[in-house]
């Protein structure tokens, strides 16, 4: 995402501690205690400016909603829609994606959505893609049994690349579109960023892919 910086970004995300949580090591195991109500934990990783997570807010109030994003001057658009929807299902959180283990106990989340991930196409950045084995190795352990990882992008290389890794932690695929607007799917919520690459003409593609049960 092109970074622009906005002024007093930090100081808003530190002044709207209900929305923004500040000490996310101490929620470790608690997460539920953060939301109104204890019901399933669906998270997105790299939100963004929060568009999705808001409208899956408004339309599941069932599920309560964490929004990780790493950057200030995105995260605090996030933040901005929040405070007018004011949603008591939506949490966000200023992480980076590679502690997640430090701020969640095993199990404790049932769904992780990776929407429009950064592609990082140089072979040399294939660790900081989030659908590298590292990555998928937390998401296994902060997910619980039937606990879900969806996947969204417009860029086919990294697409074909988390399919491959994917397999190769043995990982199910549930559902698989290589067309996603094209395919008879109801309900998409379209991202930001996706809004904007598919006006471009970009295919965009979508897996539903979970981990096998240990026993
Ligand atoms: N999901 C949004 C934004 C996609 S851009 C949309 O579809 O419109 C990818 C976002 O992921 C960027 O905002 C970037 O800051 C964030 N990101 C990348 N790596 C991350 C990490 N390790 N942890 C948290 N966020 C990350």
């Amino acid at each position: 995402m092109r970074l622009r910086n906005k002024p007093g970004a930090e100081e808003k995300l530190l002044e709207y501690d209900q929305y923004v949580v500040a000490k996310p090591d101490e929620w470790k195991g608690k997460w539920q205690d953060r939301f109104e109500k204890k019901q399933p934990l669906h998270m997105e990783i790299g939100m963004g400016k929060g568009r999705f997570l808001i409208e899956m807010a408004k339309q599941n109030p069932h599920i309560n909603y964490l929004g990780i994003e790493l950057q200030t001057s995105v995260i605090v658009s996030a933040l901005e829609k929040q405070i007018e929807e004011d949603l008591p299902n939506v949490q966000l959180l200023q992480v980076n994606a590679q502690d997640l283990k430090t701020y969640f106990e095993k199990g404790e989340v049932q769904r992780i959505y990776l929407t429009f991930s950064d592609p990082w196409p140089k072979n040399r950045h294939e660790k900081r893609r989030l659908t590298y084995k590292d990555f998928l190795i937390s998401y296994e352990t902060v997910l619980d049994d039937q606990g879900e990882l969806h996947f969204k992008t417009d860029n086919q290389g990294l697409f074909e690349y988390s399919l491959i890794s994917f397999s190769e932690k043995g990982m199910i695929l549930k559902e698989l579109y290589l067309d996603l607007h094209n395919s008879d799917v109801e309900g998409n919520i379209m991202t930001e960023y996706e809004e904007k690459f598919s006006k471009k003409g970009n295919r965009i593609y979508k897996t539903v892919a979970y981990f096998p049960e240990q026993d």
